[in-house]
């Protein structure tokens, strides 16, 4: 995408986190070029996470991580569309941005580890969706629970995504409650550029 931040992935200690839309794959693996790496997760299996999955663990070699209520979506990419409200938004996207499934290698649960963060379940969004947290610097990867800019209009400022991306809204709302509460120093979005004004976010959480 032309607009900085619109699509994030991350590079966590030497996993991948998400994976853009299908047509990232080149920029991905040659940011990812002359690195090692062991595994690629997703925080959810929504078309612009997944697009590139397949094909950075097949040219990479790497396992493919997924948590739970995700993973029959991920191997399978038409779940997604028949997840996401019915809505022409989501069938636009879907068809930009999905990429074919991928086996799932790993399954991943509340409490697990990935690199030096660990799994928090953040229902709503999508069924599975995951964020990732690390204690020791207050470092959250929230994914697409909240954005951090109109994904469309490139507008900064904290927000709930998009109703026809979202199938349960209020039970989003209950997992960006959850995350205010940690009280991060630093947040990372699946759309829109970091965050480090903790008050900002958590009175947001908060206000939901
Ligand atoms: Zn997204």
């Amino acid at each position: 995408m032309p607009i900085p931040n619109a699509i994030n992935t991350y590079l966590v200690g030497d996993v991948l986190v998400d994976a853009g839309g299908r047509n990232d794959k080149n920029v991905i693996l040659k940011e990812l070029r002359g690195r090692q790496l062991s595994a690629h997760a997703l925080t959810h299996a929504h078309p612009d996470h997944q697009g590139a999955s397949h094909p950075v663990c097949e040219e990479l070699g790497v396992p493919f991580w997924v948590p739970e209520a995700d993973v029959a979506a991920a191997e399978r990419p038409e779940l997604i569309r028949e997840r996401q409200p019915d809505h022409p938004m989501s069938r636009l996207m879907y068809t930009i941005f999905h990429g074919p499934g991928h086996a799932v290698d790993r399954v991943l649960h509340e409490g697990d580890e990935v690199a030096d963060f660990v799994v928090l379940d953040t229902p709503g969004h999508s069924a599975g969706h995951m964020s990732l947290w690390r204690e020791s610097d207050r470092t959250l990867i929230l994914g697409d629970v909240l954005n951090s800019m109109d994904p469309f209009l490139a507008i900064p400022g904290l927000r709930e995504p998009k109703s026809f991306f979202t199938p349960d809204p209020a039970e989003n709302r209950r997992s960006a409650k959850r995350l205010g509460r940690l009280e991060p120093l630093l947040v990372l979005f699946g759309h829109g550029p970091p965050v480090r004004d903790t008050r900002k976010f958590v009175s947001f959480c908060a206000s939901l």
